[in-house]
């Protein structure tokens, strides 16, 4: 990989191979993946860029740690809408608002960015197994990814999670290992299970490559923006490996020259499972929360990539926020009402954060914002009848209709 230099331990600083299996450094730090931006600059443009035919994130493999010749995997990942919407700035009183509506990825959920190149990186390995725990979304997209690419997958998840997430593992044709615990437990069951059998290990954090396929996600709002950051970027937050990885985007190409300021970014969390938020708050280190929330995607009260989340926060001078469930189920409807975007629980948390810094009104009125919706509302219909409530209930005489319509 001409474009990688090597990976740098966020811990200790120690730096290695760029082996397509890498996993943590030997302190047990999280490693980063160090790029040439000169041979980046030197060998892409904006314009060779937006003049792509590849609507996928694999439009950027210039700044993807992957080898020129391995393969795209064969699902669609990426490219999502980022839909402008002016009727909700005005009503929130913000500049300009747009929506990234990333639960239009192949299984629902901006996950998918990581497991294709979780996967991507397995087959560059020799790999034919993949495996990887996970609230859900890791891992219905690592199963889909996998499908697609002719990989076993082994998965981990929570008994809790919902089943539109454990339905779309089955039909995948992963094995599924529904552990009786918290996602903590399952984190740890996953991981011996990977040291003994010897999988490709697709887990947050341990992986250096999975924040390399989120961050696209942050690339494709530069460029859909007309190669420009938002003023600020508003996100949910679990483990922290996708708030890193928005971040790492910026980064990357503010280091590339492809845009000339950064965002800020808004941190948004659960009110009682925030671990990272109230690191960042306190300036404390972060503390294990229980996991208490229904928004069951970062009801993460052990983040595995807290270091590189809290420093992305830190350094893009961003703001942090906690909404409460109702908060989350009010944004959840107010999405889907006002834009026709249906997000899960955690999908929305983003926006819900937003929504109360701009009701509390933390944020100027001219700011541009991009609100990332994570994962699709399909996933977890069961809190989306919470948030919207049920139909009305109704014979088959069309005469009744006077007496419900009113
Ligand atoms: C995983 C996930 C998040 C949080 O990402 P982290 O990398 O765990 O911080 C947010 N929303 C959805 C829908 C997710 O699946
Ligand atoms: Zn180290």
């Amino acid at each position: 990989m001409k474009n990688v230099k090597y990976l740098r331990c966020v811990t200790c600083g120690r730096t290695q191979e760029a082996l397509p299996d890498a996993t943590t450094c030997v302190c047990g730090g999280v490693m980063d993946v160090v790029y040439d931006y000169d041979f980046i600059r030197s060998h892409t443009t904006k314009e060779a860029i937006s003049a792509s035919p590849d609507h996928s994130m694999w439009r950027y493999r210039a700044f993807l740690p992957v080898e020129e010749d391995t393969p795209a995997p064969p699902l669609r990942v990426g490219w999502s809408p980022l839909y402008d919407e002016p009727r909700l700035a005005k009503e929130l009183g913000l500049g300009r608002l747009w929506i990234k509506d990333d639960g239009q990825n192949p299984t629902a959920s901006l996950k998918d960015r990581a497991s294709a190149m979780a996967v991507a990186k397995a087959l560059e390995a020799g790999y034919d197994t993949v495996a990887c725990s996970s609230t859900g979304n890791a891992a219905s997209s690592l199963a889909g990814n996998a499908a697609a690419a002719g990989l076993k997958s082994f998965i981990f998840v929570p008994e809790r999670a919902p089943l539109g997430k454990v339905s779309q593992l089955l039909i995948f044709g992963a094995t599924v290992l529904s552990v009786q615990g918290t996602y903590e437990d399952t984190f740890e069951m996953s991981k011996a299970a990977i040291e003994r059998y010897g999988w490709y290990n697709r887990n947050a954090a341990i992986n250096p490559y999975l924040m390399e396929g989120k961050k696209t996600v942050a690339l494709e709002i530069a460029e859909q923006l007309g190669w420009r950051a938002p003023d600020y970027a508003a996100l949910s937050v679990g483990d922290g490996c996708t708030i890193a990885g928005v971040w790492k985007g910026f980064r990357d190409l503010y280091a590339a020259g492809f845009i000339d300021r950064l965002p800020k970014l808004i941190s948004v969390q659960a009110e009682k499972t925030c671990p990272i938020n109230r690191a960042v708050e306190t300036g404390e280190p972060w503390q294990p929360m229980p996991e208490d929330t229904l928004a069951d995607s970062i009801s993460v009260g052990v983040p595995r990539n807290p270091d590189k989340a809290i420093a992305a926060i830190r350094e893009s001078n961003g703001l942090t926020v906690e909404v409460t469930d109702e908060e989350i189920l009010a944004a959840m409807r107010y999405l889907g009402r006002t834009c026709g975007v249906f997000g899960e629980p955690a999908g929305v948390t983003g926006t819900a954060g937003l929504m109360k810094l701009c009701m509390a009104g933390k944020l100027p009125a001219d700011a541009e914002v991009v609100s990332i919706v994570t994962g699709n509302g399909l996933k977890d219909t069961a809190n989306a009848v919470r948030a919207a409530g049920e139909p009305i209930r109704i014979r088959p005489d069309v005469s009744l209709l006077g007496d419900v319509l009113g």
